[in-house]
Formats: C-alpha cells, structure tokens, sequence
C-alpha cells in the first residue's frame, strides 16, 4: 500500500499480529512506513492513523534521510564525496560531500554535466592541437570498454559518460588521442608520436585510465 504525504507517495509495509496490543509507525533506512498492529485493524484504519502523524512521519524520513550517507561515494572529476541524502533539490557539491536527492537519476546529471564541460574541453583541445584537422562533432555515451571513439568517415568523437568521475586531464588526454585518429586511423608510431605531441604525459594518464 502506498499514501501520498507532502505529495510523495511512501511505501506502507504492515505486519499484523495478534498478540500486538498498539499500532506503531517507523520509517526505516529504505523510507518505507513500517506498521505494526493487530489483526483488527483494517489497511483503511492504518491509513488514516499514518495521515494523522503525517508530521511525526516526515520528521522520520528527515531524519533517517540524513543518517544514509552511502560510503560507495559519489565520484566527480577525479574527486570522491561522500553522498548525504537530502530532499533539496538535485545534487550540490560541498568540500567533501556530495547532497543528493534521491530521486536524482545519477547518470541524466552526469549527462548534463557533461555535456557543457566535455564540448567545451573538445573546442579547447581542437584549438590548440598541432595540426590542421576538420572539426568533429560530439556526441557522449556511456561505453563499458572505451574511453573514446573517433569516427574518422563521419568526422565524431564519441566520449565515455564515465569520464566524468576521472580527473579532468583524461578526458583531455582522451579527446588529442581522438583528435589524433583524424589523421592516423590506427594506432601506428606515428600516431602515437601525434598524442605524445598534444599531450606529453599521455603515458601515466593511459595507465590510470586503465585502473
Ligand atoms: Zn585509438
């Protein structure tokens, strides 16, 4: 069963036992609304006592909101945060902790992110890349075995949604191996002789891509 408090559907879970005497509401780590009673109590009966305490509910899910800080982490350029569950709006970004909305889709800001600072990255690294090569359009995915593809038909570069949680020079590194395939379509010495000339530390950054 579900009740709608503040507009925010909760999920009831009611366990109904004989022996129990009173009806108790919890709000457990998941934020679903926990019922104990007895078996006399109908699930209409239950409802109206959880619309009754609907601001002792909220102070709970406020309150367990808070105490979920997932240890996993949420990682952004490189950098970890630990995350902190609030009901504010999206995810803001502090010295260390990342807080959260719940029902942020991770990925869609990614995407968002992304989408700003990986073009932005690409014009520069066009920009300033040591030879003349035509302007590829962008496109980004999320890639389970590459950090990169260059179409070299097409002239597009498709860029991994994960490099969002790499440091910001990998992405950098990945778009002059990309940029570089616009004029070598394979990874021969000249090529990359090509990536070690737009990014002279391509070595180390290949290695902590490949951790
Ligand atoms: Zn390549």
């Amino acid at each position: 069963m579900f009740v709608k408090i503040n507009g925010k559907d909760y999920e009831v879970i009611i366990s109904k036992k004989i022996g129990n005497r009173n009806t108790y509401l919890r709000v457990k780590d998941d934020l679903k609304i926990y019922v104990t009673t007895n078996t006399f109590t109908s699930n209409k009966e239950i409802e109206r006592i959880i619309l009754n305490n609907q601001s002792s509910i909220v102070k709970m899910v406020n309150k367990m909101e808070k105490r979920c800080e997932n240890n996993e982490g949420f990682l952004y350029l490189g950098k970890k945060y630990d995350i902190i569950y609030t009901s504010n709006e999206g995810i803001t970004l502090g010295e260390e902790k990342a807080f959260v909305n719940r029902e942020v889709d991770l990925d869609k800001w990614y995407k968002k992110q992304a989408s700003k600072l990986f073009q932005e990255h690409l014009d520069a690294c066009y920009n300033r890349f040591s030879r003349k090569i035509p302007y590829p359009s962008l496109t980004i995915r999320k890639m389970t075995t590459r950090w990169g593809v260059c179409n070299t038909r097409d002239k597009r570069v498709t860029l991994n949604l994960e490099l969002m949680k790499k440091p910001i020079y990998c992405l950098d590194y990945v778009i002059m191996h990309e940029l570089s395939h616009l004029i070598h379509a394979n990874h021969s010495k000249d090529f990359w002789a090509l990536v070690e000339e737009n990014c002279q530390e391509y070595k180390k950054i290949k290695k902590i891509l490949k951790e």
